[in-house]
């Protein structure tokens, strides 16, 4: 690291193979700008002379290859070099990965299916972000799949999704997000329905399945998926599960010995587990925090990002226009079940809600399921499988007028009527 003005801000030059690590404040933000050489953040090339600028609270890492100089302006948590990180295994991971990318191209086969796993905070997503960018800059064209319902880099949080990477993340704001392919959990722990997060696990395998026999480019490219922090007991039968239904060739275990260990032994001898350690740059991040990703996230949704503002609407719904379910009837002892009705069916059943005040600040899934496919008892065949096609929330209940106010990225009317509740609620400040 070293002293001297760059730009107005501080200069740290790097030698090759070496990261700076970075911090921003509460309340503040940090510009970054590349002065010489080449560098990356987790995967995306960085433009000399353009600054960067990144939000409180978010945790960097400017990496280079060949060595370059930087200059950061304004207020750090902490900002400092390291020379000691993963890059080089996770570069060769993804050598190995490109390998098996071009065998598959040769032979006419599919390319990998990744799975990448292990527990809270060890830098999975990172991962995710670096082997497909790195992928993408090399003209494949991988599919990411979220499958972590708290941290979706994908959607809002409470989602399950897939999306095709034409390009690298931006440093900036992420993957840009062009028609992700999303399915409505309704929480942010697979732990509230395992059920229904198997089940959707399995369905994104196969929509990924199909589209994989039309597009040769998405075949080769495979995917990489990222998984949820919660390895232990059906949090691991789920790891199991998804392995399975995406039919993986590759687990990357990060930080685990014991979940690697397990995944050996659990896993077709033909998987590949590998573990890798993690970067000792990532940072563990408290439960505030991690409700605050979760906040800024649904508020990107409508609110914008950055540079770019959207302008969501508020109208009244009346409840007879629309038809709200909650997935998944609260457990009964299964002496109480009726006979020949598992507790699997009770949670994936689909409950319909009158809407009462309970109801305010809750997030709603659009859903795009077809209307016409109501059959009796109100139960519809189909709408847990059915992608969503936005999200609303519920700012007001009037149980008296029979309408709702809600929050809206469109003008009315819904495209849909079918929705969804999550057990997740945002409050809006605005
Ligand atoms: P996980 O997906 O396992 O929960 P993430 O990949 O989201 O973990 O990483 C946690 C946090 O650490 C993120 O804010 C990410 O930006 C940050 N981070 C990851 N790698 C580094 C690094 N090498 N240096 C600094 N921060 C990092």
């Amino acid at each position: 690291a070293g002293a001297g003005a760059g730009g107005g801000g501080t200069r740290f030059d790097l030698e090759k193979e070496t990261e700076l690590r970075f911090e921003v404040e509460a309340g503040e933000k940090v510009q970054l700008e590349l002065l010489t050489g080449l560098a990356e953040v987790f995967g995306s090339e960085l433009n000399r002379n353009k600054k960067y600028t990144f939000p409180p609270g978010s945790k960097i890492a400017v990496f280079t290859w060949q060595g370059c100089s930087v200059s950061l302006s304004g207020k750090t948590e902490v900002a400092y070099v390291s020379k000691d990180t993963p890059m080089l295994l996770y570069l060769n991971t993804h050598a190995a990965l490109e390998q098996m990318r071009r065998q598959a191209e040769r032979d006419n086969e599919r390319g990998p299916r990744v799975m990448v796993v292990g527990p809270t905070d060890v830098g999975k997503s990172t991962v995710c972000r670096l082997l497909l960018s790195y992928a993408v800059r090399l003209g494949r064209r991988p599919t990411l799949v979220e499958l972590d319902v708290g941290q979706s880099g994908v959607s809002v949080p409470g989602t399950m999704s897939a999306l095709c990477i034409e390009r690298p993340a931006d440093v900036e704001e992420g993957y840009s997000v062009q028609a992700p392919l999303v399915y409505h959990f309704g929480s942010t722990t697979p732990g509230t329905n395992i059920k229904l997060y198997n089940k959707l696990t399995s369905c994104l395998a196969e929509v990924f399945s199909q589209r994989c026999e039309v597009n040769r480019k998405a075949s080769v490219g495979g995917c990489i998926i990222n998984t949820c922090g919660w390895v232990k007991g059906s949090g691991y039968q789920a790891l199991v599960h998804c392995a399975s239904a995406f039919q993986v060739d590759v687990v990357l275990v990060l930080d685990q010995e014991r979940l690697y260990n397990e995944l050996k032994r659990d896993l077709p001898h033909f998987v590949r587990v590998v573990l890798l350690p993690k970067s000792g740059g990532v940072v563990e991040r408290s439960k505030d925090c991690r409700r605050e990703a979760r906040d800024d996230k649904i508020r990107e949704y409508f609110y914008g990002f950055r540079g770019v503002s959207f302008y969501p609407h508020a109208f009244d719904v009346r409840f007879s226009d629309v038809r709200i379910y909650k997935i998944g009837a609260p457990s009964i002892p299964d002496s109480c079940l009726p006979l020949g009705m598992s507790q699997d069916d009770t949670q994936l059943k689909l409950v319909p809600v009158t809407p009462g005040r309970d109801l305010t600040h809750h997030v709603l899934s659009v859903s795009c399921a077809d209307e016409g496919e109501e059959v009796a008892g109100g139960v519809r065949r189909g709408l847990l499988e059915s992608p969503v096609c936005g999200f609303i929330v519920v700012t007001n209940v009037d149980t008296q007028a029979q309408v709702m106010t809600v929050l809206s990225p469109a003008p009315r009317p819904l495209p849909r009527h079918t929705l969804l509740i999550m057990d997740i609620r945002f409050i809006d400040l605005k």
